[in-house]
């Protein structure tokens, strides 16, 4: 009998650890009356299995087409080796860590089985605000190095009780090699404290207690799974306004975290598909349309047609909600623009102008992680922040070659790694404009360096020369460099992510990119690939009078494209009464401090702002949310528009639209009106300037990138009119389109550099 068996050797790439493979390989060896044995390694997981070959045959074929919901396989070799006749199979300790790393997977929210527990006054984990099993819990966050056990992650501090290490011993358990596994005797313990630190309450008392101040109006800074939440009771629009005015933050709209499906549904219109990606595992910051009426606080999101819901993703969000409040405000711990609080101490300095009380705990996070945020567009769900949930899932790309580091750009900054056939794109870092986010934008490099066992032959920086991620790339020694174009990177982590090797034509549409040329680009056609680009044509460059200080202020924005379209015999628009306009007009007739921009960002603003629009934001491209908001649909005649071709160079004419616009709100026009036709405007004059890029190349295929593109008007009309056109249109879902992309694009632009 036995002379019939075989035994292979099985290699499997991928996520495979802490999202209970070994488990499941344990059960279905048993199944498949197979012995032999499964083990973590640095690379992933190694089983060694003996059996029949009918059983063997089907066992590999289960685990390529079933394996468990959180599991991402990768790569699956097998090799016969000789009989070892054991008699079992067992699950062996992990290998010491070696040169290169496996997957690690990122957090995952409460999964349903540990919720019923969570709700069983018969469990022994009941009420446990860190119940956790192998197919969800914390993970990224928690973890310091690799193999992904115990003992390198931020729960090495927590000695696991009998029973916990019985789960974790036991193969038919859930928590079986469950790394974060504990209990309300051996696990972490939250703890509410007042904001002069005083211990009020411990464990379920101090849940009990959170949730009565929330009720009454109190903030809470609540440490959860990436970092610090700010908490109010989202229906209370005293304590919401309250929350803005201690933050600092006017007008930039807040998330909200809901009880269940049910109280989504009572504030935002869902349909199934996004009611499906708001329950998935990841539980992103998902947008989607108010409710016409809603029982929520004016001020969550003033000016907004959208709110930003997520479902509870911890244990402790769960049991935030045993009380009377459906919804609460949830926003990042921080100050103003900073990174979010993931430390005690961190938090208690840092808050105090804010927070009322804090519920803490003692699990450490070792990696600031904030919430992702998802839109629904064009049929597809598109990460326009990744973070919890998604990173450090990596994307799949299409060549191998030397390991490169991106570091991204300045706003919505991220880093990316790239090794063997994987781009390891952190998880979203934030402006790199304080000390503060310098310093977590080097602690993630080290840090995913560290996890993913990897050292870069080329580290790709942005252009521009002021960027701290420039120069912290010009700090390095010993690593060569490669500076890369803005919107070059965004190209390219546009044909990265949808695995096309190009040329294609790009339409990169943003606020603000340095150019090759030392100008402020941002509305730009290019024709390139991996290794090179050409601009072939961008809007005309328009100043902007006080650099910053016009994009925070679009009426100086305005006023500079009326002042370049009219000179002195500026047009009697309402606006311009509101302002001290002689300043600019000096500051633009002698040339001062007025750099010019071709950006696509900038002509919102401009059109927005004159149209009586936002004159000054409060957040990033609030005037052009705003205006957008206002259009409601894309309709109307477009307004008068030319493409110039000068030395092969297609210009997009700023003065003849800007004109048409004047003359449009001279005679009247509504402000919906204008908006619906600036939209029409854009959408034509953008796939005129693909026609005309297709004729000179011959190519069919144009890539969409830049965070314009978030606009849900433009980007659908602007998919639909090219599609008629004839035109394969790539887009991002996975990556943002938002500057979050560029270090993506770097990367890969550098690999190939390398590659040749
Ligand atoms: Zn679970
Ligand atoms: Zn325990
Ligand atoms: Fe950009």
């Amino acid at each position: 009998m036995s002379k019939n068996k075989k035994r292979i050797k099985i290699e499997i790439n991928g996520i495979v650890q802490g999202v209970g493979f070994r488990p499941f390989i344990h059960a279905l060896a048993h199944k498949y009356k197979i012995t032999g044995f499964v083990s973590n390694t640095s690379q992933g997981v190694v089983i060694e299995a003996e059996g029949m070959q009918k059983a063997l045959d089907d066992f590999l074929s289960y685990i390529n087409h079933k394996p468990p919901s959180l599991v991402v396989l990768t790569q699956i070799t097998n090799q016969s080796i000789p009989l070892q006749h054991d008699k079992t199979f067992t699950i062996r300790a992990s290998a010491l860590p070696s040169k290169t790393a496996t997957l690690i997977s990122p957090d995952i929210s409460i999964c349903n089985d540990c919720l019923q527990e969570l709700f069983d006054p018969n469990n022994r984990r009941y009420l446990y605000p860190f119940i956790n099993c192998t197919n969800c819990g914390p993970r990224y966050t928690i973890i310091d190095n690799i193999p992904y056990d115990r003992p390198y992650t931020s729960m090495r501090h927590f000695a696991m009780c009998i029973t916990c290490q019985s789960e974790y011993d036991d193969p038919h358990n859930r928590r079986f090699h469950a790394q974060p596994n504990c209990c309300h005797d051996c696990g972490p313990q939250v703890t509410l404290y007042s904001r002069d630190r005083a211990e009020l309450a411990i464990r379920n008392d101090a849940v009990d207690n959170t949730i009565r101040l929330l009720q009454t109006g109190h903030i809470v800074a609540i440490k959860g799974l990436g970092g610090f939440h700010l908490v109010v009771d989202a229906a209370n629009e005293v304590a919401v306004k309250n929350l803005r005015l201690r933050k600092k933050r006017e007008e930039k709209p807040l998330a909200v975290m809901v009880r269940d499906l049910e109280s989504a549904k009572s504030i935002c219109a869902l349909t199934q598909e996004e009611e499906s990606i708001l329950s998935t595992p990841q539980c992103p910051i998902f947008l989607a349309d108010k409710r016409q009426e809603d029982p929520l606080a004016p001020s969550i999101a003033p000016g907004c047609d959208q709110f930003g819901v997520m479902l509870p993703y911890t244990p402790l969000h769960h049991l935030l909600f045993q009380g009377a409040c459906s919804a609460l405000v949830m926003t990042s711990g921080n100050i103003s623009e900073e990174p979010i609080c993931t430390g005690n101490e961190e938090a208690f300095e840092q808050l105090v102008d804010i927070a009322d009380f804090y519920l803490v705990h003692n699990r450490d996070i070792y990696l600031r992680n904030d919430d992702s945020i998802v839109m629904r567009l064009a049929g597809d769900s598109r990460l326009i922040r990744r973070a919890r949930g998604y990173a450090p899932t990596p994307l799949f790309i299409q060549n191998r070659g030397p390991a490169v580091l991106g570091v991204g750009a300045l706003l919505k900054n991220t880093i990316c790694l790239l090794k063997d056939d994987k781009a390891y794109l952190s998880q979203h870092i934030g402006d790199l404009e304080n000390l503060a986010a310098y310093g977590f934008f080097q602690k993630t490099i080290a840090h995913l360096k560290r996890i993913f066992a990897v050292e870069p032959d080329l580290i790709v920086h942005d252009l521009h020369p002021g960027y701290l991620s420039t120069r912290w790339a010009q700090d390095q020694k010993d690593i060569p460099l490669l500076g890369v174009q803005h919107h070059h990177a965004h190209l390219a982590a546009c044909l990265a992510e949808n695995r096309v090797s190009g040329p294609v034509i790009g339409l990169m549409m943003d606020g603000t990119g340095y150019g090759s040329d030392s100008t402020i680009w941002g509305g730009e056609i290019l024709i390139g690939d991996f290794q090179t680009f050409e601009r072939c044509g961008s809007f005309e460059p328009m100043p902007l009078p006080g650099g910053d200080a016009a994009i925070r202020e679009p009426w100086r924005t305005a006023l500079a494209y009326l002042y370049e379209t009219f000179g002195y015999n500026l047009p009697h628009l309402p606006f311009l009464a509101d302002h001290d306009i002689n300043p600019i007009l000096e500051m633009l007739s002698k040339d001062i401090n007025s750099p010019k921009t071709s950006s696509c960002g900038r002509l919102f603003d401009a059109v927005a702002a004159m149209s009586g629009g936002k004159q000054v934001i409060r957040y990033e491209a609030q005037a052009a949310i705003e205006f957008m908001q206002t259009a409601g649909e894309v309709d109307g005649e477009p307004f008068s528009f030319e493409i110039i071709e000068q030395n092969s160079f297609f210009q997009l004419p700023i003065r003849p639209i800007v004109r048409s616009v004047v003359e449009a709100l001279l005679a009247g026009q509504s402000p919906t009106i204008i908006s619906q036709r600036f939209h029409r405007t854009l959408i034509d004059i953008l796939t005129t300037a693909a026609l005309h890029a297709r004729a000179r190349s011959g190519l069919r295929t144009v890539a969409l990138s830049g965070g314009v593109f978030q606009n849900r008007l433009l980007f659908k009309g602007l998919l639909h009119s090219l599609a008629k056109d004839g035109f394969t249109v790539l887009t991002h879902s996975l990556v943002p389109t938002n500057d979050g992309c560029i270090s993506l694009g770097q990367a890969m632009i550098g690999r190939y550099t390398m590659n040749g």
